[in-house]
This record gives C-alpha cells, sequence and structure tokens, in this order.
C-alpha cells in the first residue's frame, strides 16, 4: 500500500510545547506512524510550495493519503485540490485530521463549510465510541482519553457523516462529531478531530492503532487503475 502523508510545518510547531509534543515533527510522526502499517509511505510538505511536491505520479500512485494542515490551507493551488479530489472519488482512501477540516481539500470532497467551534485550552477530550462493531474502532474500548486537546464542538457544518464511529466530549459540556466516515464516490474518507500540534496526541497508543484501523478501512484494497472511469465495452459485444 501507498501512503502519502500531506503535512505542513508551521510556527507554532516551533514553540516550546510543539518542539515537546513532536520532536522529530508532527510530519515525521504521521510517517511513522503510517509504516507501522507496512505500508510504503512518502511525506509531503504544505507549506513549502502549496505541496507542489504532490506530482501526478504521486497523486496516481497513492493509495491513502493522509492530510494535516493548519496554517497553509490557503496555499494549496486549486489545481492540486481538485487533482487530489479526483483521485479520491475514484477510490482513493483519505484520512483528514484535526484543523484538515478547514482544508480546501476536505470542503471540496464534503461541499460545506465545515466550521465548528473552538477553544484551545489543553484539556481533556473523551471520545465515546458510539459504533463498536466499526472496524475503526475494533479493540479500542468504549472510549478514549485523550489526556490535552484543542476543544472542537458542534455545531460541526459536515453533511450527515455516512458512518459516525466517535463522538468526543469536553468538560464545557461541548460533544462534536470527531471519527465519521464519509463514502464519496469510490473513496472512504476519514475525519478524525484529535491532534492539535502542541498536544502529542499521535503518540498515544490508542489513536495510533485508531488511525492505523483506519487507513486499512480506507483503503482500496486493491491497486487502483488509471481507468477506473472508462466504460469497458466487452470484445464479443463489438465483434458483430
Ligand atoms: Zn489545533
Amino acid at each position: 500500500m501507498n501512503i502519502t502523508v500531506v503535512c505542513e510545518h508551521n510556527a507554532s510547531m516551533d514553540s516550546e510545547e510543539g518542539k515537546k509534543a513532536y520532536p522529530e515533527g508532527l510530519g515525521a510522526c504521521l510517517k511513522n506512524l503510517m509504516e507501522e502499517t507496512g505500508g510504503s509511505v512518502s511525506l509531503v510538505r504544505m507549506d513549502e510550495n502549496g505541496a507542489g511536491a504532490l506530482t501526478d505520479e504521486i497523486i496516481n500512485g497513492t493509495d491513502v493519503m493522509v492530510w494535516w494542515g493548519h496554517w497553509y490551507h490557503q496555499k494549496v493551488s486549486d489545481e492540486i485540490v481538485n487533482k487530489v479530489a479526483d483521485r479520491a472519488l475514484r477510490g482513493m482512501g483519505m484520512i483528514f485530521l484535526h484543523s484538515a477540516h478547514d482544508s480546501k481539500m476536505i470542503k471540496k470532497l464534503l461541499g460545506t463549510s465545515c466550521s465548528l467551534k473552538w477553544r484551545e485550552d489543553g484539556e481533556l477530550e473523551r471520545l465515546w465510541c458510539v459504533n463498536m462493531a466499526h472496524p475503526i474502532a475494533r479493540g479500542l474500548g468504549e472510549y478514549i482519553d485523550i489526556p490535552q486537546e484543542e476543544m472542537y464542538g458542534e455545531p460541526f457544518d459536515i453533511p450527515a457523516p455516512d458512518e459516525l464511529i466517535y463522538i468526543g466530549w469536553f468538560r464545557g459540556g461541548e460533544v462534536f462529531r470527531g471519527g465519521c466516515v464519509f463514502n464519496r464516490g469510490r473513496g472512504k474518507i476519514f475525519y478524525f478531530n484529535p491532534g492539535h500540534e502542541t498536544y502529542p496526541t499521535y503518540k498515544l497508543p490508542q489513536v495510533r492503532q485508531l488511525l492505523k484501523q483506519a487507513c486499512a478501512y480506507v483503503s482500496p484494497g486493491i491497486p487502483l487503475k488509471e481507468d477506473v472511469n472508462c466504460v469497458h465495452i466487452p470484445e464479443w459485444s463489438i465483434k458483430n
């Protein structure tokens, strides 16, 4: 499986808290995490040339794309957004993490503003599983506690998810649809809210297991072909 992690490096990651959470860099942490699936993983920086390193070859060769962005959403060109969206509709899996809710990429695929409420207090998030039979939640129990996280709350302007797996709860009384699957065309999209850049959320064993299971769930399973959209006329029908 070919996995491409698209991630930015921003100034908040260079803060004391950011460096403490991810001394190796958030992008490198996500790359290492995804490598534990056994897949071949490439890391593309979004802040450098607006993810310009996402060449046609990389986009067309990717089975699952993981997207984390915060400060640099507008740097990504519409051309890249369109190409990646086309690939996703043809069956590439996509995982959008945390502030990627505000990316041009997810808005293109979901068609809504994806706006939400937020509060950056480093507080506990309890993610309640509301679909224990779902493959993404396998073996992870009734809930996952994230000791320090940015509060994301409803109303979250998304279309009704095709599969709702987790609802986050915060001490302020807020709740949030934090683990959702959307089917778009032949592709599957997973959105997961935890993962602010100054908290070590992606180091938590339960979160790592969840994301690896999400990667397996959204992956197309069989290698994607370029001509997946073409109508194939059986040979026998054109002989006569
Ligand atoms: Zn954040």
